[in-house]
């Protein structure tokens, strides 16, 4: 058997943190003692202190738990960065820390145990009401994305080449955001990878059951582990990997529509202009098309819960705001938004590319989560989404109705559609095998 890995987790960036070790730790060969202590960076160089301790480095501090289980707290952590729920918070975390200068700011690092890391990411994303077959389906999938994320960032590392996430000529701009954004850690502590706010809200000993009941535990494809992804809310279709992030087709992360009788292909071809805009404007029936409180409650942590209507939804802007709001995210001045037209639609009628035409400029955008950040001040919804345009002047459309369908990028794990299976007696396996196709659970240590 192979030992858990250790995990980098990327946790906040700034030049004057303060923190309180719960218990004694190491550095080097020294003790630290418990309390409180401040770090901040002046003039290149870290000076760490507490009241009988002092350290100064231009380099690396790492700060090493005594016991698996030592504690430390750390200030004002931001949750839910350029979300609309962004806020600050003090978190408790296990294990190790390491600070380090990057870029004029003091990066730091909470190095922790694989399994522990997950039961807290699982308590984070989860809530203590959930069903133990989702929460079992969670643990594996978590699991999966991290460790196929550690092997990936090995294989980058290896590659003379680099990573491209971005392709612009003067007609298109095609850009995707994967965790190649990090170079120094694994996985950064926000919605961007997984949330993880620490162990404050480790309360359910469900979520930590299902956590040991599949320890080890990952998704395979043939001798692949599954980079298993997930989002809140397909809309009724998940979408093909290659369509959210960089051009490789996963077997396993491939359209599914979201009903009974599992993991079969979408019999209606969202692609298509016409059964898209149809698709949308309908409520079909899906696991995920529900508004069970009692469900959604299980997914949506609190600080989510006033959002409810996401399966379908509906935004509206005047041509002021969506012009200006196009200009300040894309730094692109468009004039006047005459149409957006979708140049490509993935088989869950996310638009992969979109033509925003103005009245000065046209450009077409992509992929998914580049059009949601334009769209929105924050994150629209999804990017499967159709438009009217009404009050039209001289062409002109003084306002934009956007209907839209989903909560996230769609592929992989549909969270509310899995809450509902497991509500239905689905078993773990059985929801993982729905949207993950062809994929196998294996026991890897
Ligand atoms: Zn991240
Ligand atoms: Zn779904």
């Amino acid at each position: 058997m192979n030992k858990q890995p250790i995990l980098n987790v990327g946790i906040m960036k700034s030049t004057h943190i303060e923190f309180i070790l719960e218990t004694g730790y190491r550095v080097g060969t020294n003790m630290i003692p418990q309390g409180n202590y401040t770090i901040e960076l002046r003039k290149g160089k870290m000076i760490l202190q507490g009241q009988s301790f002092l350290t100064i480095s231009e380099e690396e501090i790492k700060l090493l738990p005594i016991f698996r289980t030592n504690s430390f707290v750390l200030k004002d952590v931001t949750i839910g960065i350029d979300f609309h729920w962004e806020q600050k918070e003090d978190q408790r975390f296990t294990g190790g820390i390491r600070f380090f200068i990057d870029q004029d700011a003091i990066q730091v690092i909470n190095t922790i145990h694989l399994e522990d890391y997950l039961k807290s990411v699982i308590s984070s994303e989860m809530s203590a009401t959930s069903s133990v077959e989702l929460l079992k389906a969670h643990a594996v999938i978590s699991r999966s994305w991290l460790i196929a994320q550690i092997n990936k960032k090995k294989e980058i590392a290896g590659r003379h080449s680099g990573f491209d996430s971005q392709t612009d000529t003067d007609l298109e701009h095609i850009r995707w955001y994967d965790r190649e954004d990090h170079h120094s850690f694994d996985v950064c502590a926000d919605d961007h990878c997984q949330r993880y706010h620490g162990i404050t809200k480790i309360i359910s000993s469900t979520a930590t059951g299902a956590v040991d009941d599949t320890i080890g535990e990952v998704l395979k494809s043939q001798q692949e582990i599954c980079d298993a992804r997930f989002s809140k809310c397909c809309g009724g279709v998940s979408e093909n990997f290659e369509n959210n992030w960089e051009p490789l087709h996963k077997s396993y992360l491939v359209a599914v529509a979201d009903k009974e009788p599992l993991g079969t292909s979408p019999n209606l071809n969202l692609t298509q202009e016409p059964l898209a805009r149809e698709w949308i404007l309908s409520s079909p029936k899906a696991f995920c098309n529900t508004t069970d409180e009692k469900i959604l409650s299980q997914v949506l942590p609190s600080f989510d819960q006033k959002t409810s209507d996401f399966f379908r939804w509906t935004i509206q802007y005047s041509q002021e705001e969506l012009s200006s709001l196009l200009k300040k995210k894309s730094g692109i001045d468009f004039g006047s938004i005459l149409r957006l037209e979708p140049v490509e639609r993935g088989p869950s009628g996310r638009i992969i590319r979109l033509r925003i035409v103005g009245n000065q400029h046209s450009l077409i955008v992509g992929k998914e989560l580049e059009i949601r950040k334009w769209l929105s001040d924050s994150h629209l919804y999804s990017s499967c989404f159709v438009v009217n345009y009404e009050e039209i002047e001289d062409g002109i459309p003084g306002k934009f109705i956007i209907r839209g369908a989903g909560w996230g990028h769609g592929s992989g794990l549909c969270q509310i559609g899995a809450a509902v299976m497991g509500e239905k007696g689905f078993t773990y396996d059985q929801i993982l095998k729905h949207y993950f196709q062809g994929a196998r659970l294996e026991r890897i240590y």
